[in-house]
Parts: C-alpha cells; structure tokens; sequence
C-alpha cells in the first residue's frame, strides 16, 4: 500500500479527551473516531489491526472445533423474556421497537438466540458436543463509557457457546476453550493470565477472566509470580484429549490468581512476598459455565442413550477483539508510538523513502515494494513529498515492527537501512542483503 493513496489521518496534537495511553495512541495514529460517546468508527489501519485479531481468535477456535455462524445484532425481546432475563438485564441493554411496535432490543449478548437455534434443530445426545461461535457487534449502555474502545458501548465479541450432554462432558468444552483462549492470547503477543471470576449476569458457578496486567487496568489483581513462566500449550495441543486438558487447566490455576472481587485475603497472606505480583489488569476474555441456567427455561432439551430427555448443559465464552487491541497497546507502547507485536501489525514493514524524486531512492523504493509484496509481506510504502523527520515520527507512531529507509546517499551506492521498532537496533544493508534478511529475496 502506497501512504499516497491510503487513508491514516495522523493527528500531531494529542487529544484532550483521551486519559489512558491506548485511547491517545489509537486516535493519534487514526486507527479510530469517536463518533458518539462509546461508539466508534474503525478506520483502515485500526480496521487491520482488528481483522487480523479475528483472525487469530478464529483460528483458534476453529482449532478446537468451534464452529463460527453469525447471529444478527438485532433480538426480539421475546426471547428474553423466555429465559427471564428481559427484565434483570437493565438499563444496559438498549431497547428498540419496530414500526408494528414489537419490542426488539440490540444484543449485548447471545445466550438466548443461540439457545433457540439449538434446541431448533438439535434433540440427541448424538449430535453432541456442539460448540458455536460468531464474531458480532454488542451494545451495552455502559453507565461510564471512557478509555476509547477499552470500554466502549458498540464492541466487537467473539462470543462462543458449548452443548453438552451431561456436567462432566460440559467440563471438557469448558476446559476446551480455557485451553483455546491460552493459546490466542499467546499468538496475539499478550501475557493473560486466567484469574477465578465472579459470574455477574450471565449466571452460572464455574467461571474464569483472562487478564493482561497493566498499570492502566481498571481493577487491581493479585496473582502468583509463577504465571510469568509458565508454558503455553503448543499447537499441537489434542482437543479430543479430555484428560490432557483438564491437566493443563489444572497447571494453569493452581497457583493463586484473583481479581480484587474474588480476592481471598488469607490465601494470599499465605504466599511468600517474593512470590506475589500484586499489579492491575485489563480483562480481555471471560468464560462462564452455566450448566442448564438457559436450556432449562428455555426447554433446550437432548435425548440421552438412556431415552430420558434433559436440558442441555451450556457454557459461553467471550472475547473482545476490540478491546484486545487497546490493551496490547497498554502493554507494549513507548513514547514515541506503538509497538505492534508482529502477528497483529497492520502492516509487516514500513518503506521509507527519503527523497521521493530522486532517481535512485525511487528505484530501490520500487523494487523492495515489488520484490516484499511478491513475497508476501504486507509492505506501507511512504512515498510522500513529507520530511523525513515527519515520515520517522509516523512510522514510530504506528509501529510497524520493522522500517526500511532509502536516503539518497545509501541509494547511490545501493545500501538501504533497516530499523526495528521495538529494540530501536539499525543494520545498514545492500538491497539484496536486505531483502534475504526481511524474507522478501
Ligand atoms: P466488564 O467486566 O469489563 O464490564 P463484562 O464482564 O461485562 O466486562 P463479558 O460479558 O464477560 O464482559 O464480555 C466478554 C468480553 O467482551 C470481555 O472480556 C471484554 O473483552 C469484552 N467487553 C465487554 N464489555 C466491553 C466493553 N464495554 N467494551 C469493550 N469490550 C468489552
Ligand atoms: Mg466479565
């Protein structure tokens, strides 16, 4: 993509609006636009960014046999009223009616619908585990929306929802996703670390947040320092393996883990001080199991082999692509910008020209465009009559994890510089040199 026709509405002033370091960064770097309180337009390069966190998160699920439909944003209240919640939901949920006066209402999330589809289709314990999933848009009135898309009213949520037959088999789907959730924080470059969870709402006695620690969290946790190192399980993980699972869960909350609602004083003044990491933490996933909370209401009933009929056993799982973004952002910035870990990046590599104009600069900027693009690197060419000073700071600020420079003096001798976001480290390299060492020869 060529900076001249792409869309990155840089802003040079720092927003006032903006009180955490995510929200300052993401407008400045014209990833998004408020466009009322909590509601946000997704502009080009955050729209990358988002696809790309979608992508991991789908994968991943699609890994561990999730199966992704799509829901629509808008519900009948009806169905609410079915499972009770109508009313016990509250002021966050955002109700609408029709021109024929039928109560509709924007889905701030799915248990309902996803219920009404199973137990549409779905009577045995044969078709069973069943798991569905989609990538949706949620609204949620929130009493204080603020930190940009950290907490915003529209959301984006991968929200996914298990059928089992009985609580031990529901066990497993739960363990299926704790497992599945592991391995996509891992692969969008964030340490998250499972912590107990209160159920709120959404019901139910078994339930687990995943939390990414950083000083601009809104709630304080309390964890053992053993999370830091612990392994993250591979990609050839076996998620028919139930008993391989549940050991895994087991390593992954043993070692004591609570948010400040959940937080057992005593527990903790048990533990070592070495050993404890008391910091805050931004939650980026939560997972519920609710057992038949739904299905029963709801009559979402299976036959089993025995022939008696039951009501399904259910759980659902959550994360917020949106929100994920912000917080990787919280955990990996510096002042200068944003420090994208390379599997989320809206872009692979950053080519600056220097000189636009100038023979040289321009044929090598041509061919690494060319030969990194056939290559199949995902190259934003700056090719504008800007500064160079300019072009470094724009580049700094939406931190793609490599650069690669041309300035007239390099070109002539067909020598170009390579600078890595992150470790700030410049190698200066012939053109092939360069190309071998980007993965673009
Ligand atoms: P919170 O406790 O932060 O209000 P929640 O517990 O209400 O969140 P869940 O219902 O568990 O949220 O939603 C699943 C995921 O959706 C969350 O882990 C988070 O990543 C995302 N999410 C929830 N609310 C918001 C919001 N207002 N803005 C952005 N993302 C959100
Ligand atoms: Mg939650």
């Amino acid at each position: 993509m060529r900076l001249s026709r792409f869309f990155l509405p840089i802003l040079k002033e720092t927003p006032k609006e903006a009180e955490i370091v995510s929200h300052r960064l993401m407008l400045r770097a014209g990833m998004i636009r408020q466009q009322a309180a909590g509601i946000y337009s997704w502009l080009p390069l955050g729209k990358r960014v988002l696809d790309k966190v979608s992508a991991i998160i789908r994968e991943e699920q699609n890994r561990a046999g999730a199966l992704e439909l799509l829901m629509p944003v808008i519900q009948s209240a009806d169905l609410w009223r079915e499972s009770g919640r109508y009313d016990d939901y509250g002021k966050e949920m955002l109700r609408i009616q029709d021109r024929h006066e039928r109560d509709l209402l924007f889905g701030p999330t799915n248990e309902e619908m996803v219920t009404e589809i199973f137990r549409s289709y779905v009577r045995s314990y044969k078709d069973l585990p069943l798991n569905l999933y989609h990538i949706q848009w949620k609204f949620r009135d929130e009493v204080r929306p603020r930190f940009g898309v950290m907490r915003s009213r529209e959301f984006l949520m991968k929200d996914a929802y298990s059928f089992d037959l009985d609580y031990e088999s529901s066990k497993t789907a739960y363990d299926r996703m704790f497992v599945a959730y592991l391995r996509t924080f891992a692969r969008l470059g964030v340490h998250a670390i499972p912590m107990r969870a209160d159920t709120g709402p959404i019901g139910g006695e078994l339930s687990h947040e995943f939390i990414i620690l950083a000083s601009t969290g809104e709630s304080a946790v309390f964890c053992h320092k053993d999370f830091l190192e612990l392994q993250v399980p591979g990609e050839d993980v076996d998620f028919d393996d139930a008993a391989g699972l549940a050991s895994i869960v087991e390593r992954w909350t043993a070692p004591y883990a609570a948010t400040e609602e959940m937080h057992d004083e005593a527990a903790w003044e048990a533990l070592p001080d070495d050993e404890k990491v008391s910091a805050r933490g931004i939650e980026v996933g939560h997972i519920f199991h609710f057992g038949t909370k739904y299905s029963e209401p709801m009559k979402a009933l299976v036959t089993g082999p025995d022939g008696k009929e039951q009501p399904v056993f259910m759980g659902s799982y959550g994360i917020g692509p949106s929100r994920v973004i912000a917080a990787i952002i919280e955990a990996s910035h510096d002042e200068n910008g944003i420090i994208w870990p390379a599997s989320v990046a809206p872009f692979d590599v950053g080519l600056i020209n220097m000189k636009p104009g100038d023979a040289d600069c321009d044929r090598i900027c041509d061919e690494l465009y060319a030969r990194l693009g056939a290559a199949g690197q995902h190259v934003l060419y700056d090719d504008g009559d800007t500064r160079a000073g300019a072009k470094f700071a724009t580049m700094d600020l939406i931190g793609l994890p490599l650069q690669v420079i041309v300035g007239p003096r390099g070109a002539k001798s067909g020598e170009v510089e390579l600078k890595w976001r992150k470790t700030g480290e410049r190698e200066t390299l012939s053109l092939d040199a360069a190309l071998n060492r980007i993965g673009g020869a």
